[in-house]
């Protein structure tokens, strides 16, 4: 997953998302939103992506201290992916809360860049939506996903292959729609009859 690799990345004094803090930084415990969104291409996990011209938005408060710029707030992007159990399309929105420390070199384990009087927050957007971009996407909760048998999608028909469905899906399939036979089979073993003779 090269995409957890951001530090290659990051850059500063360029883009959409860079931000000049001059003012900021000569007045320590000042303070100052911002709010800025663009596209940032390559945002992509094994699950999931950023779709290109989707854009991503970083709402955060700039506070001035001392050294550096404390960023705090909001990115937020939508996502797209295939679900992991019926492979249709899946999508949603990250809303990522950040709370990052920005220093002119600093250590970049725990903190991000601050070169001269400019910050760039692509890096932080960037690493905050790698890190809640979804591995495993479903396309809703409760997707039930393919038959491992024939490949049937089991959220849109019934197949004849394999166990009965989960229990824990009862509902859903009932709602679905019961099939004939399943009808039939079951009238046919009515409550009348001796114990033993039935297998439900
Ligand atoms: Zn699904
Ligand atoms: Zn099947």
């Amino acid at each position: 997953m090269s995409a957890s690799a951001p530090s290659a990345r990051r850059r500063a004094r360029d883009g959409p998302f860079v931000v000049p803090v001059a003012a900021l930084l000569r007045e320590p415990g000042a303070r100052r939103c911002v709010d800025v969104e663009a596209e940032m291409p390559g945002l992509e996990v094994s699950g999931s992506r950023v779709p290109e011209g989707s854009p991503v938005r970083a709402s955060v408060l700039l506070e001035s201290v001392h050294g550096g710029i404390l960023v705090s707030g909001t990115v937020s992007a939508g996502w797209t992916g295939a679900c992991r159990r019926c492979l249709e399309d899946a999508s949603g929105a990250l809303s990522v809360p950040v709370r990052e420390l920005c220093v002119e070199g600093g250590d970049v384990e725990t903190t991000y860049a601050l070169v001269g009087d400019e910050l760039d927050l692509e890096p932080i957007a960037h690493d905050a939506c790698i890190l809640e971009l979804p591995l495993a996407p479903l396309c809703r909760e409760g997707c039930l996903g393919l038959c491992p048998e024939c490949g049937a999608d089991r959220n849109r028909e019934r197949c004849s292959c394999g166990p009965a469905p989960d229990p824990r899906w009862g509902p859903l399939v009932a709602l679905a729609g019961e099939a004939p036979q399943a009808r039939a089979a079951r009238s046919a073993v009515g409550p009348g009859r001796g114990p033993g003779e039935t297998t439900e």
